[in-house]
């Protein structure tokens, strides 16, 4: 079971969590985000690094003894151990701000910070209510992760071993284990996050590790929704999803997922449900292998900005392979994730967040001996990822969909069809991208009430 940012963002917020926590049957271990407004809180304090860190830090300390204290009687035996473990972890957290910033991982170790506070505080909500529980980092869980600074993945096989030694020791006991999200430890034992939202992830990582047999995502809204419900104020709640739709709409947008949290759980065909943690009588959305069909046109409509295109004109590049998979070898040498590709006779274009423009066109720079004629940047546009039972089966659909992105006078700037079963994306300016996906789902959901 996951709880997000909000869900643990108070004391009676974790009241609420605490309670669906235990009437949950069946052994139970338990991933938390930090409270709300903490991690942003970490990052600007890595980004403006404060004079006076002791002010810092006290404010830090009273946003979460204000609510401790609502959950557990101050001056109990049970508060005062909880003190105790809490100042050890603010120490701790202030030996890692005034740590070495040309460390690579500094930036992990600060922003990882906070989920350390919420687990405590959550563990120790559920001892004082009289069940048994702990709160471990992921270190003291054996959660393993690899890769680049704030964009870490897991070692799944590293991590199951991990929890088989630390945490399932714990359920035949019976207690109920509190573990942070957003980060594992990389080779040297230092955090390294798994990018921002990243404790979903870290719940599907657990998931797969311990072999359960349901991930339960609880969150602030209803379920997965049709679109961005700050967007859409008519978004409305998806019942059943299968694992290829969410991982799309996730991968490409919908903040409700983050975007790796599907292939952990889909390779060991474990199914996952969204819930809405202020309202536990809600059934959430189902995510699973296969779904009934529905036959409706449209279901979902994610979006991802600040993106660009780059456009590489060659002379018949299409006639020469090797010197296409040349270009994605130099951009992926530097790690940018490429949202699409497409192909002409003597074009390729590539689909890259904003961010990573200078960085691949210095690659493409260096690139020896190619014959590129000329290279073309447009930037700020969006790509509209758009799922349905009938979107690339039915005849004539994609043409509907691309004449109502005319109605809300924007041009299609790049294509996907086929790429993936399940989603029909195309990229249109970051200008339109709202009216685009405010027209789509009303002509094809329903109406938004702006
Ligand atoms: P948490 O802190 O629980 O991880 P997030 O803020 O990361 O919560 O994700 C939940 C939010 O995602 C919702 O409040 C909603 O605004 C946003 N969201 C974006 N797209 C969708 C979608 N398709 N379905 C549901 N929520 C969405
Ligand atoms: N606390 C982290 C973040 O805000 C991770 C998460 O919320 O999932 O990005
Ligand atoms: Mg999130």
């Amino acid at each position: 079971m996951k709880f997000g940012g909000t869900s643990v963002g108070s004391a009676e917020a974790l009241k609420r969590v605490a309670n669906i926590v235990v009437n949950t049957e069946g052994d139970k271990v338990v991933v938390v985000s930090a409270m709300s407004g903490v991690t942003n809180f970490l990052v600007a304090l890595v980004d403006e690094p404060s004079s006076d860190i002791s002010v810092v830090l006290e404010s830090f300390r009273h946003k979460h003894l204000a609510e401790a204290r609502q959950i557990m009687d101050e001056g109990s035996p049970l508060y005062e151990e909880f003190l105790a473990e809490f100042d050890r972890r603010m120490k701790a957290m202030e030996d890692s701000i005034n740590s070495d910033r040309s460390n690579p991982y500094y930036r992990d170790l600060v922003v990882s910070q906070g989920e350390r506070f919420s687990s405590l505080m959550l563990s120790f909500l559920l001892k004082s209510m009289g069940h048994k529980s702990t709160a471990l980092t992921s270190e003291d869980a054996g959660i393993y992760a690899v890769g680049n600074p704030m964009s870490g993945s897991a070692d799944l096989s590293r991590t199951s071993l991990g929890m088989t030694l630390n945490v399932k020791p714990l359920l035949s006991e019976g207690i109920i284990p509190i573990i942070t999200g957003f980060y594992g430890m990389n080779d040297d034992g230092a955090p390294l996050t798994f990018g921002r939202g990243g404790s979903d992830y870290s719940a599907a990582v657990v998931a797969n590790a311990i072999d359960a047999n349901m991930l339960e995502i609880w969150t602030d809204v209803d379920g997965f929704m049709s679109s961005d419900p700050r967007i859409i104020p008519g978004a409305v709640k998806i019942d059943e999803m299968n694992f290829g739709e969410a991982a799309e709409l996730a991968y490409f947008g919908a903040k409700v997922l983050h975007p790796r949290t599907i292939e952990p759980v889909r390779v060991k065909h474990i199914p996952l449900k969204v819930r809405n943690s202020f309202k536990p009588e809600e059934p959430g959305t189902l995510i699973h292998h296969l779904r009934k069909p529905k036959g409706d046109l449209l279901r979902s409509v994610a979006t991802k900005t600040d993106l660009s295109i780059i456009t590489i004109s060659s002379a018949e590049i299409a006639y020469r392979p090797a010197m296409v998979a040349k270009i994605v070898e130099k951009i992926a040498e530097i790690d940018v994730i490429i949202y699409s590709i497409s192909t002409s006779l003597s074009t390729v274009a590539f689909l890259v967040h904003n961010t990573d423009v200078k960085d691949t066109l210095r690659q493409l720079n260096g690139l020896s001996g190619a014959d590129i004629e000329r290279i073309d940047v447009k930037n700020n546009v969006a790509l509209v990822c758009a799922v349905g039972d009938n979107l690339l089966s039915k005849c004539g659909v994609s043409g509907d969909i691309f004449g109502a992105v005319k109605e809300a006078g924007a041009n299609v700037e790049m294509i996907s069809e086929g790429a993936s079963e399940v989603s029909l994306n195309f990229v249109v300016p970051m200008g339109k991208v709202v009216d685009v996906v405010r027209l789509l789902h009303d002509r094809y959901i329903g109406v938004s009430q702006r």
